[in-house]
């Protein structure tokens, strides 16, 4: 398996490392070899070769089986021109592998429930998949930036999808909701959109015609966003376009409780992209303080989904449980009587768990 790995900037070397282990134990318990390639992006790209993501790094990412990344971003590059910052690499590097989907799974375990901002006895026991549509709608369409029609000025933006682009992303949802829980709840505003509408009629038409055996249930988006709150338990499967899908996994995210813990996927047909779901944090970097378990549950979506190891990925998923259920905690978690570790620590805990 070739693996590119993407360390980034503040926490992003710290979190990558502590994943590194983790995969290189899933890799000799089951009978695996890994060739890592480590690449630049980001501000780190920008210090050491004038750009956020270097030719190397695209040539290296389209070779590999799958890339790791931790984060990107920092004060450092605040100032840079606008063109250049640190977050155009992660752009660059989702259209470059033409990732159209994006993966953000969200659970609720006995560990975490009292950190939601949710009462505990309503968010434990969530596990929602969302799948966003990543290149396509609104932020991808026409913008008619800001100019004077008619004596008024105006702006534009088009949200624009074809059906190939609908199919796709809704045939993705309904695979993995087969693996899950056999439920896809798709998002829309079909009252009101007529993008929504033909979005909501070839999702409908898809279930009733290849996957009679999964559950579909259609959201006004504005509906959705209360259900998150009233009841995320409900939720199996969540079908988004891309400017839903961007508010929606934000809150969701919330939810959780910690954002050190969430996982993300970006895929499309060739190299899978996988990073946890939060930013460089540079006010804790290189304090080894750093919860590496949303980058290590990044390695199990990387090995189910890109490598094909599913009896890997679970194994990755049931170390971190463990580690959890004896009480280590990185301090974003830690409360008395736990035990404290670091992002090493954490990370070496859940390796040795496999
Ligand atoms: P952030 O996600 O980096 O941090 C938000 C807060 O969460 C901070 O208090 C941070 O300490 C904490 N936090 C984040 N990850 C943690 C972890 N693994 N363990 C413990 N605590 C953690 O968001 P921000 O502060 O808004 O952004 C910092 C930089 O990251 C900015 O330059 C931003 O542009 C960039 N950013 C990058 C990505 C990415 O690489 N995908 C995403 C979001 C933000």
């Amino acid at each position: 398996m070739k693996i590119t790995l993407l360390p980034g900037d503040g926490i992003g070397p710290e979190i990558v490392a502590a994943a590194v282990d983790v995969l290189n134990a899933t890799a000799k318990k089951f009978n695996f070899e890994i060739e890592y390639d480590e690449q630049l992006i980001g501000g780190a790209a920008i210090d050491g070769t004038g750009v956020p993501y270097p030719e190397a790094t695209a040539v290296s990412a389209k070779a590999a089986d799958a890339v790791l990344l931790g984060a990107v971003g920092g004060p450092k590059w605040d100032d840079v021109d606008p063109t250049l910052r640190p977050e155009k690499g992660l752009l660059q590097i989702r259209k470059d592998l033409g990732l159209y989907c994006n993966l953000r799974p969200m659970s609720v375990s006995k560990y975490t429930a009292h950190l939601s901002p949710l009462k505990s006895e309503r968010a434990e026991g969530t596990d929602m998949l969302i799948v966003r549509e990543l290149t396509g709608g609104i932020y991808f369409g026409e913008h008619n930036e800001a100019k004077e029609i008619n004596g008024v000025e105006t702006a534009s933006d088009i949200e624009l999808y074809t059906r190939p682009e609908v199919e796709r992303i809704a045939r993705f949802a309904f695979e993995s909701a087969r693996k899950r829980g056999k439920k896809v709840t798709s998002v829309d505003k079909a009252n009101v959109l007529a993008s929504s509408r033909m979005w909501r009629r070839i999702v409908t038409e898809m279930q009733a015609n290849e996957y009679p055996d999964v559950e579909l249930n259609h959201y006004y988006v504005d509906n959705c966003a209360m259900q998150f709150v009233l009841g995320p338990r409900q939720f199996d499967v969540v079908l988004t376009n891309n400017i839903f899908g961007d508010i929606l996994s934000d809150e969701a995210s919330v939810i959780a409780g910690s954002i050190g813990l969430l996982p993300s996927a970006s895929l499309g047909d060739g190299t899978g992209l996988y990073e946890p779901i939060h930013g460089s944090a540079p006010d804790i970097a290189g304090q080894g303080i750093a919860n590496p378990l949303g980058t290590i549950y990044s390695v199990a979506m990387m090995l189910r989904y890109s490598l094909g190891k599913d009896e890997a990925a679970a194994a990755v998923e049931a170390a971190v449980e463990k580690v959890l259920d004896e009480g280590y905690r990185t301090p974003d978690l830690y409360a008395e009587g736990l035990k404290r570790v670091s992002t090493s620590e954490m990370g070496k805990l859940v390796a040795d768990a496999i």
